[in-house]
């Protein structure tokens, strides 16, 4: 999978390049590109931002630099998302389409009062949310796509972390997970967990995935 990511603050990127993803950037089992926007400004100021006709506060980022910088990556094969409070919420099972679909993502982080419509309505084929509130960029939801996105390319993840059971994974939350000691300020392991009855312990874990959905998001049940 290769991503591109349009940004005006590629710095905020660090975060990728750590953990699991780190790992697997280091393993050549992705490819990721930070494009800074900047530098394709044509103006002799490098400037990105306008006011907004019509009016009201702030400033839109302007078309040239983003149509430009979009260009230089996009090929037959680029699907172009720009993350925004308006798209779709992003759900488990989008994610995995975007995985299993595209081979090469690139991704528009707006800034500002975010972008002008016409790069939205000449360029990008998805508009994103990671939910109904609003961020000063799209640097941080477009961490939260590519994480979620590579977790499903192969041999990223690594042993120490599966997919196998997840929340979301067959539309039910995760059961909950012990680990050592057995004992934690008082408080016991479930007996059946550490029976070494196998069954017993997938009967069990089905039943804490239903009571954790139905306490913590009994829509999912609904749905
Ligand atoms: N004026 C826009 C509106 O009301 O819809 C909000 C712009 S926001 C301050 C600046 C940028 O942050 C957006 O262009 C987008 O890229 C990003 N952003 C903010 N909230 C987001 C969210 N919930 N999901 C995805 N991107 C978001």
């Amino acid at each position: 999978m290769k991503i591109d990511i349009l940004t005006l603050f590629p710095e905020m990127f660090e975060p990728l390049k750590s953990s699991i993803l780190g790992r697997a950037l280091e393993k050549n089992l992705f490819e990721l590109n930070l494009i800074d926007i900047r530098e394709f400004s044509l103006d002799k100021h490098k400037k990105v931002d306008d006011y907004i006709f019509g009016g009201g506060d702030g400033m839109l980022m302007t078309p040239q630099p983003l149509y430009d910088a979009i260009m230089s990556v996009k090929t037959d094969d680029s699907h172009v998302i720009y993350m925004s409070p308006k798209g779709n919420v992003l759900t488990q099972s989008r994610v995995k389409n975007i995985s299993d679909q595209y081979n090469h993502l690139i991704i528009v982080c707006g800034h500002y009062e975010g972008i002008d419509q016409r790069i939205i309505d000449l360029c990008v084929d998805e508009e994103i949310s990671i939910g109904d509130y609003v961020l000063t960029g799209g640097e941080l939801p477009a961490m939260v796509l590519v994480d979620s996105v590579l977790r499903y390319v192969p041999q990223v993840l690594g042993s120490e972390t599966s997919m196998v059971d997840e929340s979301f994974s067959d539309g039910m939350l995760e059961y909950p997970q012990y680990t050592r000691p057995r004992v934690f300020m008082g408080m016991e392991v479930p007996e059946v967990l550490i029976s070494g009855n196998h069954a017993e312990i997938a009967k069990w874990k089905e039943k804490q995935k239903l009571s954790e959905t139905q306490k913590h998001r009994p829509d999912l049940i609904k749905k």
